[in-house]
């Protein structure tokens, strides 16, 4: 199944080109009081969201897909993992053009593991991305992004693809520059998210996955997940390792080779195989 969030507060099943509006299904969802829980309420329940979502469908208003505002389709993860470097050309392209990551010591991932984005910076791809640094260098990473399910630690390899609920495409925009990868990856509207969540019963092999990234129509970034230097089963494990996976975390798996720079005006199109394509307007400083 295909869920969005879009418009704000509404819940979508995604069938080509329509969205059918099955919010109703979050009211199956627990109400909270403060100190509110640090997971995903919708990602934990899922199973039993898909469940009334498919009771909802038949009679469900449709929309077309175009006419709406698509959200993150995980509005409130624990926290954004994210893997550096994690394609080998991608390495290469690094290592050779020093300026893309500032001189910085590029490592491998073996050696670096992962990192974390502020849960702040992200949004869906109705919202855009907007430049707040427009002076520097700021940068598209394409990423295919797992969704995990269920709490996990110390996942084993046989146990790791269990925990997860979904998929998502990624952009992990970078603003580059001498600090840390935290902050540089961290600007308001640099974690986009979607177009929607594909849930693992029906993406069931994210390990070959096609996929690419266009600014303004030009092709950027062309890869397939199987050139992963540390594969979605790697990461799970190396991620369990360090914390407690809860339902709604996300996990950005890093990016192939061919990263650039993009400028307000411009509009950034991914496409993978299985999810589907994503639009997002990059946008100037945002005021207010
Ligand atoms: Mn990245």
């Amino acid at each position: 199944m295909k869920l969005c969030r879009f418009n704000i507060d509404r819940l979508g099943v995604v069938e080509g080109a329509m969205v059918i509006d099955v919010t109703p299904a979050l009211e199956l969802l627990p109400n909270c009081s403060y100190p509110l829980p640090r997971h995903d309420l919708f990602i934990e329940h899922l199973e039993e969201v898909k469940a009334r979502a498919r009771e909802l469908m038949a009679t469900a208003p449709r929309l077309p897909i175009d006419s709406v505002s698509l959200g993150s389709p995980v509005a409130n993860p624990g926290k954004i993992m994210a893997a550096p470097v994690n394609y080998t050309k991608h390495l290469e392209e690094a290592r050779e053009h020093a300026a893309i990551h500032h001189n910085n010591r590029i490592e491998e991932i073996r050696r670096v593991g992962l990192f974390l984005k502020a849960n702040s910076s992200l949004v869906g791809a109705g919202e855009g991305v907007y430049i707040r640094h427009p002076g520097r260098r700021n940068d598209h990473e394409a990423e295919l992004v797992v969704v995990i399910g269920k709490r996990a630690r110390d996942l084993s390899r046989e146990a790791a693809m269990a925990c997860i609920a979904g998929y998502c495409s990624g952009l992990d925009m970078t603003t580059r520059g001498p600090e840390e990868r935290s902050l540089r990856k961290s600007i308001d509207t640099y974690s986009v998210l979607g177009p929607w969540l594909v849930t693992s019963d029906e993406l069931t092999n994210p390990h070959e996955i096609d996929f690419s990234l266009a600014v303004n129509g030009e092709i950027r970034q062309r890869a397939n997940t199987r050139d992963l230097v540390l594969g979605i089963v790697d990461l799970l494990v190396l991620a369990s390792s360090f914390y407690t996976l809860e339902p709604g975390d996300v996990l950005f798996t890093g990016t192939p080779e061919g990263v650039g720079p993009v400028v307000p005006g411009d509009v950034i199109v991914t496409d993978f195989a299985g999810i589907g394509r994503m639009t997002v307007a990059v946008h100037g400083a945002r005021t207010g």
